[in-house]
Order: C-alpha cells, then sequence, then structure tokens
C-alpha cells in the first residue's frame, strides 16, 4: 500500500515499488521499467500527492538519495548542493544553523529537497527558485544525467517545467543552491512580522534560526507542520491554488456577496489579472474551519488543507473536493485548481521512447 508514505495516509498498492539510494540504483530501477513496459510514478516525501484507492499500475521509485550537504565558499556566496532525498526541513535548519539567509521561511514544509522545484515551494514570502542555481536529473528521453540552470527549469508560483511542460520527463537527484552569505532574513510576511512585533529592539534583529522557529510555531498553529497522531496533519498541505482570473471576476464575487468590490481581498498581477486567496473564496461559499463531510474534512485549523479525518479513502476526499470546486465556480464564477498530484493507473509517465 502507498499510504504510509503519503502524509493523507491514502493510497492503494503499487504494481511495483523500489526505493533508490543513488543514481545507480535509479539507472537499474528506470531499465527495469522500460523492459517491462511499465509507467513510472517518482515519490518524494509524499507531501503532495492523493494517491488513488487503486494505487498505481507500475513501477513507484521512491527516491533516498541522502548524501551529505556540500557546500563551496565562493567570496560573499556559498554554493550547497543537496541530493533529492534529503529531508527538506533538515536542509533548511542546516542552513540556519550556520546563520545563512535565504530558505528560512520554509522551514517546516513536508518533503524532500527533490520535491522542492517540482511546484517550485513557497510560502511566507519566500520561494525556492529564489535559491536554487541548478538541478541535477535523469533525463528520460536520452537516459542521461543533465544539469538544468535555474531558467531552463521556467520557475513560477507552483509552477515549473517538472509539473507541466516536461511533467515526468526529469527524475531529480540532487539541487544546487547559491546564499548570500550577506543576506538578512526576510521578515516581510504579515504573520512574522506580527511574530516578531515585540522583539526587543536592544537585541540584534532576529536570525535565520530565530526565523526558522518563528516559521515552524506559525505552521504548527496553523496546522501546517507534520505532527505525528494529529488529524490535522493527514493532508497533503493546502490542496487549491490561489486562482488567478481577469479582474472582472471581482464584479461577479461582489454581487453575489452583495459586498463592495474594495472590500474583496486580492493582489493585482499582469494584464488586468488579479490573485485571489483561496481561502477566502472558501470561507464565502460556506466552506469553513472543520467542516466535514464524511471521512474527509477541512483542517480545523487551515481553511485550504482537506483532511483524512479517521480512514478516509481518496474518493471520500475527491467527493469533499468536487462539493467544493461545484459551490465556487456556481457561485463566483471561478475555477479552482487542485495543488496535489494525483498518480492514479491510467496517469504516470509513460516513458519516453529512446531517441537513437
Ligand atoms: C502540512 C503540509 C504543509 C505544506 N506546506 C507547503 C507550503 O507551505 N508551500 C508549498 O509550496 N508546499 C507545501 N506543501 C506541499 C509539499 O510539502 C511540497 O510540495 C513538497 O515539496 C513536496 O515534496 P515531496 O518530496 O513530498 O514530493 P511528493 O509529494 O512525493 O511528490 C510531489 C510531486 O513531485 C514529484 N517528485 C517528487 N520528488 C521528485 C524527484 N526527485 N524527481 C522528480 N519528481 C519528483 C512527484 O512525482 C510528484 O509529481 C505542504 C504539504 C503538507 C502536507
Amino acid at each position: 500500500m502507498l499510504a504510509p508514505f503519503t502524509t493523507f495516509r491514502i493510497g492503494g498498492p503499487a504494481k511495483y515499488f523500489c526505493e533508490i539510494a543513488s543514481e545507480a540504483e535509479l539507472v537499474e530501477a528506470v531499465q527495469f521499467a522500460r523492459q517491462h513496459g511499465l509507467k513510472l510514478f517518482i515519490l518524494g516525501g509524499g507531501s503532495n500527492l492523493l494517491v488513488g484507492d487503486d494505487g498505481f499500475d507500475g513501477l513507484v521509485i521512491r527516491i533516498v538519495i541522502d548524501e551529505p550537504i556540500q557546500s563551496t565558499a565562493d567570496g560573499h556566496f556559498v554554493n550547497c548542493t543537496a541530493t533529492a532525498g534529503t529531508d527538506w526541513n533538515a536542509f533548511v535548519l542546516h542552513q540556519c544553523e550556520q546563520g545563512i539567509s535565504g530558505v528560512e521561511c520554509l522551514a517546516g514544509i513536508p518533503g524532500s529537497v527533490g520535491g522542492t522545484p517540482v511546484q517550485n515551494v513557497g510560502d511566507y514570502g519566500q520561494e525556492v527558485d529564489s535559491t536554487i542555481t541548478g538541478v541535477r536529473a535523469f533525463d528520460l528521453e536520452p537516459a542521461a544525467f543533465v544539469t538544468l540552470s535555474h531558467d531552463q527549469c521556467g520557475f513560477a508560483y507552483r509552477h515549473s517545467i517538472f509539473n507541466t511542460s516536461r511533467r515526468g520527463r526529469y527524475i531529480v537527484t540532487a539541487v544546487t543552491f547559491r546564499f548570500d552569505l550577506d543576506a538578512r532574513p526576510n521578515l516581510a510576511y504579515a504573520d512574522l512580522q506580527r511574530h516578531f512585533a515585540d522583539w526587543d529592539a536592544n537585541k540584534p534583529a532576529p536570525t535565520p534560526l530565530d526565523v526558522y522557529h518563528a516559521v515552524r510555531a506559525i505552521r504548527h498553529r496553523k496546522g501546517m507542520l507534520i505532527v505525528e497522531g494529529e488529524a490535522d496533519c493527514r493532508s497533503a498541505g493546502s490542496f487549491f491554488k490561489n486562482p488567478v482570473v481577469p479582474s472582472a471576476a471581482l464584479d461577479r464575487i461582489a454581487a453575489n456577496l452583495e459586498l463592495p468590490v474594495g472590500e474583496i481581498p486580492h493582489w493585482p498581477t499582469v494584464d488586468d489579472m488579479v490573485k485571489l486567496p483561496a481561502a477566502w473564496l472558501l470561507e464565502k461559499a460556506g466552506f469553513t474551519k472543520g467542516f466535514a463531510l464524511g471521512r474527509a474534512g477541512i483542517s480545523s485549523r487551515h481553511t485550504l488543507a482537506l483532511i483524512n479525518r479517521a480512514h478516509a479513502t481518496a474518493a471520500d476526499i475527491l467527493a469533499l473536493r468536487d462539493r467544493i470546486f461545484d459551490e465556487v465556480l456556481s457561485r463566483f464564477g471561478i475555477r479552482l485548481e487542485q495543488e496535489p498530484v494525483q498518480p492514479s493507473s491510467d496517469g504516470g509517465y509513460p516513458l519516453p521512447v529512446l531517441k537513437s
């Protein structure tokens, strides 16, 4: 069963499953899949997945390459390479303990280093791509290891080539980051400002490690930290992305809620588009914290996190998702987008034909 390998604790069996701890083992596993005509699914920490109840009818490769972090100094910068199976939070802690800024706001995000470039993880005012300089990956098309530069990864909000145009083509084995040793911790985000509001002005400014602990404390309060045994943690984090829609959508929402447009929280993006907080839309549509639909529900601490209340199946979670999708669409004309990936028997990644 794949359920124990996911933070949702949901998911049926894989036809074949292996854990690979080195690049050589990865090549062997891919060859096995090719010889047997199997679809592939790459599993990291399982924290952004909703595995179906029928599992995966192919080979699931769990990446556990976990080697020591390699750091090299370069003037005012330090370049660090971490292998894909390294626990992401451990990597963040490693940097913060050395007083290095750049990923401190990403503390407490579950999963592996290799999973972070896939959806360009971000929160509390930072996105991981601001420090990534290179991604080493096995490219299934020529069947060779390659290093992609930052620009080749096509990073944007919750977006990269790994989850869009080249989905399934690359298996990430290591990520290289570049940190500016002169950078100061990022305290711009409102939650962090509130947290540090009564910081003693006579003390030195908060260090990256102070911010690391602050972010984890805030996440815990919001049920966004994995704590064994807490029902709110059996989730895949935020289930819905913040929608980016034409600004005209604001009028429809205002009319539906009988509110002035000015009272709708939104941020202008580009080309007359606005980003809306998905959590606000859910709440206005009646899906508030603690909402339950059978064995599925909404976290009691975070509106965007769908949770496995107890023994939920993927079908339970999807029923709740669809209810939310339908209500938000019919009330506000907004089609929400799901964040977690859904490997399924008819999904997965067919192996590309090798170019001879
Ligand atoms: C409580 C909680 C809080 C969260 N908070 C945040 C947050 O604040 N911000 C945020 O952005 N996300 C957040 N997430 C989502 C999730 O933690 C991240 O997306 C994480 O980076 C996923 O990494 P993973 O190793 O668990 O990947 P998995 O869930 O195992 O996989 C996710 C996708 O990445 C692919 N993948 C994983 N590893 C590799 C690899 N080595 N090579 C190629 N493809 C790979 C998989 O095939 C799949 O498509 C949260 C999740 C939870 C449960």
